[in-house]
Protein backbone atom coordinates (compact mmCIF):
# COMPACT_ATOMS: atom_id res chain seq x y z
CA UNK A 1 0.00 0.00 0.00
CA UNK A 2 2.80 2.69 0.73
CA UNK A 3 4.82 1.60 -1.72
CA UNK A 4 2.02 2.13 -4.16
CA UNK A 5 1.20 5.41 -3.23
CA UNK A 6 5.17 7.03 -3.17
CA UNK A 7 5.19 5.22 -6.75
CA UNK A 8 2.21 7.33 -7.59
CA UNK A 9 3.86 10.49 -5.72
CA UNK A 10 6.90 10.11 -7.31
CA UNK A 11 5.19 10.22 -10.83
CA UNK A 12 3.31 13.47 -9.72
CA UNK A 13 6.17 15.14 -8.09
CA UNK A 14 8.11 15.17 -11.31
CA UNK A 15 10.36 12.58 -10.49
CA UNK A 16 11.53 10.26 -14.23
CA UNK A 17 12.50 7.06 -12.60
CA UNK A 18 11.72 4.51 -10.04
CA UNK A 19 13.66 1.90 -9.03
CA UNK A 20 11.84 -1.10 -6.92
CA UNK A 21 13.34 -4.06 -5.53
CA UNK A 22 11.23 -7.03 -6.44
CA UNK A 23 8.42 -7.85 -3.90
CA UNK A 24 9.08 -4.40 -2.21
CA UNK A 25 12.40 -5.91 -1.00
CA UNK A 26 15.80 -4.45 -0.82
CA UNK A 27 18.05 -4.65 2.15
CA UNK A 28 19.19 -1.03 3.66
CA UNK A 29 22.97 -1.71 2.25
CA UNK A 30 21.97 -2.62 -0.85
CA UNK A 31 20.18 0.38 -1.44
CA UNK A 32 22.74 2.53 -0.39
CA UNK A 33 24.91 0.75 -3.15
CA UNK A 34 21.98 1.02 -6.06
CA UNK A 35 21.81 4.83 -5.33
CA UNK A 36 25.65 4.77 -5.76
CA UNK A 37 25.67 2.93 -8.58
CA UNK A 38 22.45 4.06 -10.45
CA UNK A 39 23.86 7.66 -9.82
CA UNK A 40 19.79 7.76 -7.99
CA UNK A 41 18.99 11.28 -6.83
CA UNK A 42 18.31 9.41 -3.40
CA UNK A 43 16.31 6.48 -2.21
CA UNK A 44 13.08 6.19 0.44
CA UNK A 45 12.98 3.48 2.78
CA UNK A 46 10.49 1.82 4.37
CA UNK A 47 11.71 0.13 7.73
CA UNK A 48 10.89 -0.91 11.20
CA UNK A 49 14.14 0.07 12.44
CA UNK A 50 14.17 2.59 15.56
CA UNK A 51 11.19 4.72 13.79
CA UNK A 52 8.37 3.87 15.35
CA UNK A 53 5.71 5.45 12.60
CA UNK A 54 2.28 3.82 11.18
CA UNK A 55 -0.82 2.99 12.80
CA UNK A 56 0.48 0.02 14.52
CA UNK A 57 4.14 1.87 15.23
CA UNK A 58 5.80 -0.30 13.54
CA UNK A 59 6.77 1.50 10.15
CA UNK A 60 9.17 3.77 9.46
CA UNK A 61 9.96 5.65 6.60
CA UNK A 62 14.04 7.22 5.87
CA UNK A 63 15.41 9.19 3.00
CA UNK A 64 18.64 8.71 1.66
CA UNK A 65 20.60 11.08 -0.51
CA UNK A 66 22.90 10.76 -3.17
CA UNK A 67 25.85 9.90 -2.12
CA UNK A 68 22.99 6.64 -0.96
CA UNK A 69 23.67 7.40 2.90
CA UNK A 70 20.84 8.96 5.57
CA UNK A 71 20.12 12.20 4.78
CA UNK A 72 21.74 14.79 6.55
CA UNK A 73 20.41 16.74 9.71
CA UNK A 74 20.16 19.80 7.15
CA UNK A 75 17.57 17.51 4.76
CA UNK A 76 16.05 16.01 7.27
CA UNK A 77 15.19 19.34 9.19
CA UNK A 78 14.08 20.68 5.82
CA UNK A 79 11.41 17.68 5.32
CA UNK A 80 10.41 18.35 8.86
CA UNK A 81 9.65 22.32 8.28
CA UNK A 82 7.38 21.37 5.61
CA UNK A 83 5.48 18.66 7.15
CA UNK A 84 4.65 21.84 9.54
CA UNK A 85 3.16 23.82 6.75
CA UNK A 86 2.14 21.53 3.97
CA UNK A 87 -1.72 22.34 3.12
CA UNK A 88 -1.94 19.73 -0.32
CA UNK A 89 0.23 16.82 -2.06
CA UNK A 90 0.37 15.75 -5.78
CA UNK A 91 -0.46 12.17 -6.83
CA UNK A 92 -1.00 10.57 -9.81
CA UNK A 93 -4.61 8.13 -9.69
CA UNK A 94 -4.95 5.09 -11.58
CA UNK A 95 -1.10 4.27 -11.96
CA UNK A 96 -0.48 0.36 -11.31
CA UNK A 97 2.46 -1.28 -11.21
CA UNK A 98 3.16 -5.19 -10.47
CA UNK A 99 6.08 -5.17 -8.21
CA UNK A 100 6.44 -8.77 -7.82
CA UNK A 101 7.14 -9.06 -11.49
CA UNK A 102 10.86 -8.06 -12.91
CA UNK A 103 11.17 -5.58 -15.68
CA UNK A 104 10.24 -2.01 -16.52
CA UNK A 105 7.08 -0.46 -16.53
CA UNK A 106 6.74 2.73 -18.89
CA UNK A 107 3.75 5.83 -18.35
CA UNK A 108 2.98 9.20 -19.73
CA UNK A 109 1.65 11.89 -17.20
CA UNK A 110 -0.30 13.75 -18.77
CA UNK A 111 1.28 17.81 -18.28
CA UNK A 112 4.58 15.94 -16.58
CA UNK A 113 5.73 13.82 -19.22
CA UNK A 114 7.44 10.40 -19.47
CA UNK A 115 7.77 8.00 -16.11
CA UNK A 116 9.55 4.70 -15.48
CA UNK A 117 9.25 2.32 -12.89
CA UNK A 118 12.15 -0.82 -13.13
CA UNK A 119 11.23 -3.73 -10.66
CA UNK A 120 14.30 -4.99 -10.05
CA UNK A 121 15.93 -8.73 -8.65
CA UNK A 122 16.20 -7.74 -4.89
CA UNK A 123 20.35 -9.69 -4.63
CA UNK A 124 21.47 -9.10 -8.10
CA UNK A 125 23.29 -6.19 -8.07
CA UNK A 126 24.31 -5.73 -4.40
CA UNK A 127 25.65 -10.08 -4.82
CA UNK A 128 28.16 -9.32 -7.75
CA UNK A 129 29.32 -5.83 -5.85
CA UNK A 130 30.49 -8.14 -2.48
CA UNK A 131 32.15 -10.84 -5.38
CA UNK A 132 34.05 -7.42 -6.08
CA UNK A 133 34.72 -7.23 -2.46
CA UNK A 134 35.77 -10.16 -1.44
CA UNK A 135 37.71 -13.66 -2.31
CA UNK A 136 34.30 -15.90 -2.24
CA UNK A 137 36.71 -18.97 -3.77
CA UNK A 138 38.68 -18.96 -0.62
CA UNK A 139 35.46 -18.76 1.97
CA UNK A 140 33.70 -21.06 0.27
CA UNK A 141 36.34 -23.99 -0.03
CA UNK A 142 35.99 -23.22 3.96
CA UNK A 143 32.85 -23.45 3.79
CA UNK A 144 32.81 -26.43 1.65
CA UNK A 145 35.69 -28.25 2.14
CA UNK A 146 37.43 -30.13 -0.70
CA UNK A 147 36.12 -33.42 0.50
CA UNK A 148 32.61 -31.97 1.20
CA UNK A 149 33.00 -32.19 4.69
CA UNK A 150 33.41 -28.37 5.79
CA UNK A 151 36.23 -26.88 7.24
CA UNK A 152 34.13 -24.47 9.05
CA UNK A 153 30.31 -25.05 9.77
CA UNK A 154 28.40 -21.76 10.10
CA UNK A 155 24.64 -21.73 11.12
CA UNK A 156 22.86 -17.98 10.16
CA UNK A 157 19.46 -16.68 10.91
CA UNK A 158 18.41 -13.64 9.10
CA UNK A 159 14.88 -12.96 12.08
CA UNK A 160 12.26 -13.51 9.42
CA UNK A 161 13.97 -9.84 8.31
CA UNK A 162 14.59 -8.60 4.69
CA UNK A 163 17.68 -10.47 4.86
CA UNK A 164 16.26 -14.37 4.15
CA UNK A 165 17.01 -13.78 0.36
CA UNK A 166 20.33 -12.35 0.65
CA UNK A 167 21.19 -15.03 2.87
CA UNK A 168 19.78 -18.04 0.00
CA UNK A 169 21.88 -16.13 -2.50
CA UNK A 170 24.91 -14.96 -1.13
CA UNK A 171 26.00 -17.86 1.44
CA UNK A 172 23.89 -20.60 0.28
CA UNK A 173 23.94 -21.05 -3.59
CA UNK A 174 27.53 -18.69 -3.79
CA UNK A 175 29.48 -20.41 -0.69
CA UNK A 176 27.72 -23.52 -0.17
CA UNK A 177 26.15 -22.95 3.14
CA UNK A 178 23.55 -25.81 3.28
CA UNK A 179 19.71 -24.58 3.26
CA UNK A 180 19.37 -26.20 6.63
CA UNK A 181 21.49 -23.83 8.08
CA UNK A 182 19.92 -20.39 7.17
CA UNK A 183 17.18 -20.57 9.81
CA UNK A 184 14.49 -18.14 9.40
CA UNK A 185 15.27 -16.70 6.32
CA UNK A 186 11.36 -16.29 4.90
CA UNK A 187 11.09 -12.76 4.86
CA UNK A 188 7.64 -12.05 7.08
CA UNK A 189 5.85 -8.50 7.02
CA UNK A 190 5.52 -8.89 10.74
CA UNK A 191 8.71 -10.80 11.17
CA UNK A 192 7.03 -14.17 12.40
CA UNK A 193 5.52 -11.55 15.79
CA UNK A 194 9.06 -11.65 16.78
CA UNK A 195 11.88 -8.92 17.30
CA UNK A 196 14.58 -8.82 14.19
CA UNK A 197 17.31 -7.48 16.72
CA UNK A 198 20.42 -9.11 16.09
CA UNK A 199 22.02 -9.39 20.02
CA UNK A 200 21.53 -12.07 22.56
CA UNK A 201 18.12 -11.33 23.70
CA UNK A 202 16.12 -11.12 20.64
CA UNK A 203 18.51 -13.44 18.83
CA UNK A 204 18.65 -16.37 21.66
CA UNK A 205 17.70 -19.07 19.08
CA UNK A 206 20.88 -18.63 17.48
CA UNK A 207 22.49 -18.18 20.83
CA UNK A 208 20.85 -21.72 21.68
CA UNK A 209 21.97 -23.48 18.77
CA UNK A 210 25.58 -22.57 18.78
CA UNK A 211 25.97 -23.75 22.43
CA UNK A 212 24.20 -27.19 21.35
CA UNK A 213 25.66 -27.57 18.04
CA UNK A 214 28.86 -28.64 16.26
CA UNK A 215 28.96 -24.82 14.57
CA UNK A 216 31.88 -22.98 13.79
CA UNK A 217 30.75 -19.74 13.68
CA UNK A 218 27.07 -17.76 13.86
CA UNK A 219 25.49 -14.55 12.89
CA UNK A 220 22.57 -12.75 12.75
CA UNK A 221 20.81 -9.69 11.03
CA UNK A 222 18.30 -7.25 11.94
CA UNK A 223 15.10 -6.52 9.85
CA UNK A 224 16.35 -4.53 7.07
CA UNK A 225 19.71 -5.94 7.25
CA UNK A 226 22.54 -2.86 8.06
CA UNK A 227 23.29 -4.64 11.71
CA UNK A 228 24.88 -7.86 12.60
CA UNK A 229 25.71 -10.00 15.44
CA UNK A 230 28.67 -12.47 15.22
CA UNK A 231 29.37 -15.62 17.09
CA UNK A 232 31.82 -18.36 17.50
CA UNK A 233 31.47 -22.15 18.47
CA UNK A 234 29.16 -22.78 21.83
CA UNK A 235 28.24 -19.02 21.22
CA UNK A 236 31.64 -17.30 22.21
CA UNK A 237 30.19 -13.45 21.83
CA UNK A 238 32.07 -11.14 19.60
CA UNK A 239 31.29 -7.49 20.77
CA UNK A 240 30.47 -5.32 18.46
CA UNK A 241 33.12 -2.65 19.47
CA UNK A 242 35.56 -5.84 19.84
CA UNK A 243 34.25 -7.19 15.85
CA UNK A 244 35.21 -3.60 14.61
CA UNK A 245 38.67 -3.87 16.35
CA UNK A 246 39.41 -7.38 14.61
CA UNK A 247 38.28 -6.61 10.97
CA UNK A 248 40.49 -3.01 12.16
CA UNK A 249 43.52 -5.05 12.08
CA UNK A 250 42.77 -7.62 9.56
CA UNK A 251 41.79 -5.70 6.41
CA UNK A 252 44.61 -6.94 4.20
CA UNK A 253 42.35 -10.09 4.58
CA UNK A 254 39.98 -8.08 2.58
CA UNK A 255 40.88 -7.80 -1.33
CA UNK A 256 38.53 -4.35 -1.30
CA UNK A 257 41.35 -2.94 1.12
CA UNK A 258 44.00 -3.83 -0.82
CA UNK A 259 43.03 -1.84 -3.90
CA UNK A 260 41.93 0.92 -1.97
CA UNK A 261 44.42 1.22 0.90
CA UNK A 262 43.23 2.13 4.60
CA UNK A 263 42.23 5.47 5.01
CA UNK A 264 41.19 5.50 8.44
CA UNK A 265 39.00 4.05 10.82
CA UNK A 266 35.84 5.55 12.86
CA UNK A 267 33.53 4.69 15.57
CA UNK A 268 30.41 6.42 17.36
CA UNK A 269 31.10 7.93 20.70
CA UNK A 270 29.81 4.84 23.04
CA UNK A 271 31.31 2.23 21.30
CA UNK A 272 34.60 0.76 22.91
CA UNK A 273 38.41 2.32 22.34
CA UNK A 274 39.53 -1.19 21.21
CA UNK A 275 39.87 -0.06 17.68
CA UNK A 276 41.84 3.36 18.74
CA UNK A 277 44.36 1.13 19.52
CA UNK A 278 44.60 -1.22 16.52
CA UNK A 279 44.55 2.48 14.83
CA UNK A 280 47.76 3.81 17.36
CA UNK A 281 49.36 0.94 16.62
CA UNK A 282 49.17 0.64 12.62
CA UNK A 283 49.48 4.77 12.80
CA UNK A 284 46.14 5.31 10.96
CA UNK A 285 43.97 8.47 11.63
CA UNK A 286 40.86 7.15 14.02
CA UNK A 287 37.73 9.18 14.80
CA UNK A 288 35.08 9.28 17.24
CA UNK A 289 31.80 10.81 15.97
CA UNK A 290 28.45 11.10 17.42
CA UNK A 291 25.66 8.00 17.17
CA UNK A 292 23.90 8.03 13.52
CA UNK A 293 25.90 6.56 10.22
CA UNK A 294 25.56 9.93 8.65
CA UNK A 295 28.54 10.75 10.73
CA UNK A 296 30.81 7.94 9.26
CA UNK A 297 29.78 8.87 5.33
CA UNK A 298 30.80 12.40 5.87
CA UNK A 299 34.35 10.82 6.44
CA UNK A 300 34.30 8.83 3.95
CA UNK A 301 33.21 10.89 1.78
CA UNK A 302 36.03 13.49 2.56
CA UNK A 303 38.23 10.01 1.56
CA UNK A 304 39.31 9.85 4.99
CA UNK A 305 37.86 6.69 6.42
CA UNK A 306 37.78 3.12 5.68
CA UNK A 307 36.23 1.19 8.00
CA UNK A 308 33.84 2.22 11.14
CA UNK A 309 31.66 0.97 13.19
CA UNK A 310 28.96 1.18 16.46
CA UNK A 311 28.33 -0.34 19.61
CA UNK A 312 24.62 -1.61 18.76
CA UNK A 313 25.76 -3.83 16.21
CA UNK A 314 26.40 -1.80 13.21
CA UNK A 315 29.77 -2.43 11.09
CA UNK A 316 30.78 -1.48 7.57
CA UNK A 317 33.56 0.37 5.55
CA UNK A 318 33.44 3.51 2.91
CA UNK A 319 31.98 0.35 0.00
CA UNK A 320 28.83 1.98 0.51
CA UNK A 321 27.29 4.87 2.72
CA UNK A 322 25.50 2.32 5.46
CA UNK A 323 26.58 0.15 7.76
CA UNK A 324 25.76 -3.72 6.15
CA UNK A 325 25.22 -6.57 8.20
CA UNK A 326 26.12 -9.13 4.96
CA UNK A 327 29.50 -7.55 4.47
CA UNK A 328 30.26 -7.92 8.40
CA UNK A 329 29.74 -11.58 8.04
CA UNK A 330 31.90 -11.88 5.11
CA UNK A 331 34.10 -9.66 6.57
CA UNK A 332 34.57 -12.47 9.54
CA UNK A 333 34.88 -15.54 6.78
CA UNK A 334 37.53 -13.67 5.05
CA UNK A 335 39.84 -13.25 8.07
CA UNK A 336 38.97 -16.88 9.33
CA UNK A 337 39.77 -18.12 6.18
CA UNK A 338 43.16 -16.53 6.09
CA UNK A 339 43.99 -17.25 9.52
CA UNK A 340 43.42 -20.96 8.65
CA UNK A 341 46.54 -21.15 6.67
CA UNK A 342 48.80 -21.18 9.75
CA UNK A 343 46.49 -24.22 10.86
CA UNK A 344 42.86 -24.84 11.45
CA UNK A 345 42.77 -23.84 15.07
CA UNK A 346 44.35 -20.53 14.17
CA UNK A 347 41.24 -19.49 12.30
CA UNK A 348 38.39 -20.01 15.17
CA UNK A 349 36.41 -17.25 15.99
CA UNK A 350 37.47 -17.22 19.86
CA UNK A 351 41.37 -17.99 18.82
CA UNK A 352 41.05 -14.54 16.39
CA UNK A 353 39.43 -12.70 19.35
CA UNK A 354 41.86 -14.11 22.18
CA UNK A 355 45.07 -13.22 20.25
CA UNK A 356 43.78 -9.78 19.36
CA UNK A 357 43.18 -9.18 23.16
CA UNK A 358 46.44 -10.71 24.01
CA UNK A 359 48.16 -7.94 21.39
CA UNK A 360 46.62 -4.97 22.14
CA UNK A 361 44.69 -5.91 25.48
CA UNK A 362 40.88 -5.91 26.48
CA UNK A 363 38.55 -3.16 26.46
CA UNK A 364 35.34 -3.98 27.95
CA UNK A 365 32.19 -2.62 27.16
CA UNK A 366 28.85 -2.19 28.89
CA UNK A 367 25.52 -0.86 27.80
CA UNK A 368 22.25 -0.18 30.00
CA UNK A 369 18.74 0.38 27.93
CA UNK A 370 16.15 1.87 30.37
CA UNK A 371 12.82 1.74 28.88
CA UNK A 372 9.06 3.11 29.77
CA UNK A 373 10.80 4.85 33.19
CA UNK A 374 9.17 7.54 35.13
CA UNK A 375 10.39 10.94 34.08
CA UNK A 376 11.38 12.33 37.58
CA UNK A 377 13.86 9.67 38.89
CA UNK A 378 15.17 9.15 35.10
CA UNK A 379 15.81 12.64 34.73
CA UNK A 380 17.21 12.72 38.46
CA UNK A 381 19.65 9.98 37.59
CA UNK A 382 21.15 11.92 34.69
CA UNK A 383 21.38 15.26 36.67
CA UNK A 384 23.56 12.51 39.30
CA UNK A 385 25.56 11.72 36.42
CA UNK A 386 25.93 15.08 34.60
CA UNK A 387 27.49 16.69 38.28
CA UNK A 388 29.57 13.58 38.37
CA UNK A 389 31.13 14.04 34.59
CA UNK A 390 31.45 17.83 34.97
CA UNK A 391 33.01 17.48 38.82
CA UNK A 392 36.91 17.75 37.52
CA UNK A 393 37.86 15.73 40.74
CA UNK A 394 35.92 12.51 38.96
CA UNK A 395 38.79 12.10 36.71
CA UNK A 396 41.71 10.48 38.73
CA UNK A 397 39.53 8.75 40.90
CA UNK A 398 39.97 5.30 42.11
CA UNK A 399 37.33 2.86 42.48
CA UNK A 400 37.18 -0.69 43.82
CA UNK A 401 35.35 -3.74 43.13
CA UNK A 402 35.85 -7.98 44.13
CA UNK A 403 39.52 -6.68 44.71
CA UNK A 404 40.19 -4.74 42.02
CA UNK A 405 40.91 -0.89 41.64
CA UNK A 406 40.05 1.24 38.49
CA UNK A 407 40.96 4.82 38.05
CA UNK A 408 38.30 7.02 35.79
CA UNK A 409 40.71 8.09 32.72
CA UNK A 410 37.76 10.12 31.06
CA UNK A 411 34.20 10.72 31.41
CA UNK A 412 32.15 12.05 28.87
CA UNK A 413 28.23 12.75 28.10
CA UNK A 414 27.82 12.18 24.67
ZN1 LIG B 1 18.56 -1.80 10.66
Amino acid sequence: EALAKIISMCAANKISKVLVGQHGIFSTPAVSYLIRKYKADGGILLTASHNPGGPDADFGIKFNSANGGPAPESVTEAIYQETTRISKYSITQGLTVDIDKLGTSKFYIAGIGDFEVVVMDSVDDYLSYMKELFDFKSIRAMLTGSDGKPKCDIIINALCGVMGCYVKRVLCQELGLPESQAIKCVTLPDFGGEHPDPNLTYAAELVESLKAGPYDFGAAFDGDGDRNMILGKKAFFISPCDSLAVIADNLECIPYFNKTGVKGYARSMPTSGAVDRVAAAKKIECFEVPTGWKFFGNLMDAGRLSLCGEESFGTGSDHIREKDGMWAVLAWLSIMANKRQAGPEHGSVEAIMKRHWSKYGRNFFTRYDYENCESAPAEKMMSNLQAMIDDPATVGKEFSNSGKTYKVAKADNF
